[in-house]
C-alpha cells in the first residue's frame, strides 16, 4: 500500500446549517485560509445553499457538494433533487447514505447504491459513507456491517466509476458526539474497507482509493488520524461550520 498514490480530501458537511446568505460569509471566511492547502477541499452544502457557494468559491480552489441526490431525473418524488440539476448549478461532489440519512430518513443500502450509480452516470463523485452503530461494535461485528455495506452500496458500480467514489469511514457513535474513533480504530477500518475494495476490484485501484475517516474530527485530532496510512482524508461535521478549524484540518491534510 502506498499513501503517496492518493490525494487527501478534506470535505465539510454542514448538515442543516447555514442560510445562503450565512454560507456566503462562511465561504469568503474559509477561501483565503485554505488557497494554498495541498489536498483537495470540498464544501457539502444545504441545497439551497449550493448557487450561492459554487459562487462564492468560483476560482479558488474549493470544490462545492450536495448532500444527497436522487436517482431519478424528473418526476413525482416530493422533495428530492436530482443529479441533473445539481450538475447545472456546478456541484461536483454528493455525499450519499450518510448515517443520518439513514437513522431519520429510511435511506437503505438499495437507495444508497441507486443514488451511487446514478451521481457516477451524471459525472458527479460520490462520497458514500459506511460506519457501524456503537451496538454492532460492542457486538465485534463491525467488519461484517462495513463488508455488507460496501458490498450492497457499490452493487453494480463498474471498475471504472468506482475510481471517481470516496469511501467515508463514519462509526455512527462517533459523528456529532464528541467521541473520535482512535487512530488506531480508524485505521483499522480504513485498512479493512481498502482490502475488500481490493476483493472486489483489484489491488490497484483499492491503492488509488481515497477513504476518508468522519466522526468529530477537529483541529486537534486530525493530524494524528491523517497520519495514519490509510485514512486519506476527513468528512467533517461540526468543526467545518468553524472556517478556522476547518482551515487547520486542511492544513493537517496537506503536510
Ligand atoms: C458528519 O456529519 O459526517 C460528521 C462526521 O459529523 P461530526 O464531524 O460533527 O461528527
Amino acid at each position: 500500500m502506498n499513501k503517496t498514490l492518493r490525494k487527501a480530501v478534506i470535505a465539510g458537511n454542514w448538515k442543516m446549517n447555514k442560510t445562503p446568505s450565512e454560507a456566503k460569509a462562511l465561504l469568503n471566511e474559509i477561501v483565503p485560509l485554505v488557497a494554498d492547502a495541498d489536498c483537495e477541499v470540498i464544501a457539502c452544502v444545504p441545497y439551497v445553499d449550493l448557487a450561492v457557494a459554487v459562487e462564492a468559491v468560483k476560482g479558488t480552489n474549493i470544490k462545492i457538494g450536495a448532500e444527497n441526490a436522487h436517482w431519478e431525473q424528473s418526476g413525482a418524488f416530493t422533495g428530492e433533487i436530482s443529479t441533473g440539476m445539481l450538475k447545472e448549478v456546478g456541484v461536483e461532489y454528493v455525499v450519499l447514505g450518510h448515517s443520518e440519512r439513514r437513522q431519520y430518513f429510511g435511506e437503505t443500502d438499495e437507495t444508497v447504491n441507486k443514488r451511487t450509480k446514478a451521481v457516477l452516470k451524471a459525472g458527479l463523485k460520490p462520497i458514500v459513507c459506511v460506519g457501524e452503530l456503537l451496538w454492532e461494535r460492542e457486538c465485534n461485528i463491525t467488519e461484517e456491517v462495513i463488508a455488507r455495506q460496501i458490498k450492497l452500496d457499490l452493487f453494480d458500480v463498474s471498475a471504472e466509476d468506482v475510481k471517481n467514489v470516496i469511501i467515508a469511514y463514519e462509526p455512527v457513535w462517533a459523528i456529532g458526539t464528541g467521541r473520535t474513533a482512535t487512530d488506531d480504530q480508524a485505521e483499522e477500518v480504513c485498512a479493512f474497507i481498502r482490502a475488500e475494495i481490493a476483493k472486489l476490484y483489484g489491488q490497484e485501484i483499492a491503492d488509488g482509493m481515497t477513504i476518508q475517516y468522519g466522526g468529530s474530527m477537529n483541529d486537534g485530532n486530525a493530524a494524528a488520524l491523517l497520519s495514519k496510512e490509510n485514512v486519506d482524508g476527513g468528512l467533517i461535521g461540526g468543526a467545518s461550520l468553524v472556517a478556522a478549524k476547518f482551515a487547520a484540518i486542511v492544513k493537517a491534510a496537506s503536510v
